[in-house]
């Protein structure tokens, strides 16, 4: 056997063994960091070693350090796992290693994201013109979407952002969900909009900013404005009101892009689509396959209405646009990266694995999960469940029973109770601090999630919980 069928061989049977044993491994990590770092940090080695040799011993060095998020009980942050078409796709584009930047090299790479692109914004609801990109993920497809925005708002102010820079160019202002995730942030500090361009305006109880408090902040000044939006806060998977704030951002010329890292895959069920009603009247998307597509990670996806000022930022090719739309569609036109990887092939897969309708059940199993975690948990002794669950995230307080416990001894015991279910290793959550008050987030996003899970997740929850002491 070639050293590579052996190699190959071999990983194919720990990923086999890895994922065959996740409902009798820990959910969360057992090694600590310095166990890991022992077992892994040889002195640089100065001669060779065989390839089969290498990943066993990558396996058995990093065994513990992994954390089960391919597993059903998987809540912590919003972590999707990886369905098996997308997966195998995921190893095949590693073996395949074309480089999609431009068509010549990585011919099936580009047209496989040309289709899916395609697919993504028919089951989403987007506009069929709009143009798209796949990005390393959610964070990246900010970038991109709000690059475009740059583009587009200073371009209608009379300045050139891509000749001339920022340097001497009229403000921009984003007008933000308060709420908004902190990759946007990033995002508009990596395009050299910084913090201080940032007003946040409150959301409402139903996680929406009012549109009085938009058309006031819109009214005060004029200029180039982003309005930054959320489908799905990565709390409460709350989003704007889109079809009340949308028309009156746009009264005022502003561009408008949604953060929908999860959110925005509400479109694809017909029960969730009402939260996000509106949504296609935005300038710009921002969204995750590895979230709750289930895709592997390193996959986001950037939409733009306006193609043009979407190629004006990104485009390095000397083609015109009009040029690209007759022949192949290069990527490196749209997307931040030179080199990458063939992200497509995986996506397309997933959207061939379930369809449509398959993806709809995804997300209306994943919320029914959600909403039974926050069922069960809410009937457990001193637990509070936060908010009505909308979507598929929940947040949860477990309260420091003592009569005169302060809202400090319930953000300790809400860590405790964590902790020892995440230590039992049946589940894995992660907590937050919301609204002043440290919570545990519950996020259903992964296609192997059953009731099973649900019911073993409560149970870990039961026992934690009727340990005397402190948990
Ligand atoms: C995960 C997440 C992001 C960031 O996405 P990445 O894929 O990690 O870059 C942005 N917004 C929300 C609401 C998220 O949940």
């Amino acid at each position: 056997m070639s050293q590579i069928d052996a190699v190959l061989e071999r990983a194919v049977r720990h990923a086999q063994e890895h994922l065959r044993r996740l409902d009798e491994s820990s959910v969360a990590a057992t090694a600590t960091h310095d166990e890991l770092l022992a077992r892994l940090s040889l002195p640089l080695p100065e001669r060779g070693t065989d390839p089969s040799q290498v990943i066993d011993e990558l396996v058995a060095a990093t065994a513990g350090g992994h954390l089960g998020s391919e597993s059903g009980r998987f809540f912590g942050w919003v972590i999707g796992g990886a369905l098996p078409s997308a997966l195998a796709a995921d190893w095949l584009t590693a073996a395949w290693n074309n480089n999609p930047g431009i068509f010549a090299c990585g011919p099936a790479g580009t047209v496989v994201e040309e289709v899916a692109g395609a697919w993504l914004k028919e089951l989403l609801g987007l506009p069929s013109t709009a143009s798209f990109a796949f990005t390393t993920g959610c964070q990246m497809a900010h970038a991109t979407c709000l690059a475009a925005a740059r583009h587009a708002v200073l371009a209608r102010a009379g300045w050139d952002v891509e000749t001339d820079g920022l340097f001497g160019a009229p403000p921009i202002r984003v007008l933000a969900n308060a709420d908004f995730h902190s990759s946007s942030g990033r995002s508009l500090r990596l395009l050299g909009i910084g913090n201080r361009a940032v007003e946040k305006l409150p959301a409402d109880a139903h996680g929406s900013i009012s549109v009085e408090h938009l058309r006031s902040a819109l009214s005060t000044k004029s200029g180039p404005v982003i309005v930054l939006l959320n489908a799905g806060d990565i709390n409460r998977g709350t989003s704007d009101a889109f079809d009340r704030v949308i028309p009156v951002a746009h009264e005022h010329g502003a561009w408008v892009h949604v953060d929908g890292a999860f959110g925005l895959w509400a479109a694809a069920s017909a029960r969730y689509r009402p939260l996000v009603k509106g949504i296609e009247q935005a300038d710009s998307w921002a969204t995750d396959a590895h979230k709750w597509l289930n895709v592997p990670k390193d996959s986001g996806l950037a939409f733009v209405r306006d193609s043009a000022s979407h190629c004006a930022a990104m485009t390095v090719s000397n083609a015109s646009y009009l040029s690209q739309e007759k022949g192949a569609r290069h990527p490196i036109d749209w997307t931040p990266e030179f080199s990458r990887r063939a992200r497509g092939f995986a996506v397309y897969a997933a959207l061939r694995e379930l369809g449509r309708e398959g993806i709809e059940a995804l997300v209306d199993r994943c919320c029914a999960h959600a909403q039974a975690l926050a069922r069960g948990l809410a009937k457990l002794p001193n637990t509070e469940v936060l908010n009505e669950p909308v979507l598929n995230q929940v947040l949860v307080r477990f309260k420091d029973p003592s009569a005169r416990a302060a809202e400090g001894e319930h953000d300790r015991r809400t860590e405790a109770v964590i902790a020892a279910v995440n230590r039992s290793g049946e589940a894995l959550f992660g907590s937050a601090t919301w609204q002043g008050k440290r919570v545990m987030r519950v996020s259903v996003v992964n296609w192997r999630t059953t009731e099973t899970d649900v019911a073993r997740t409560l149970a870990a929850f039961e026992k934690v919980l009727a340990t005397p002491g402190p948990a």
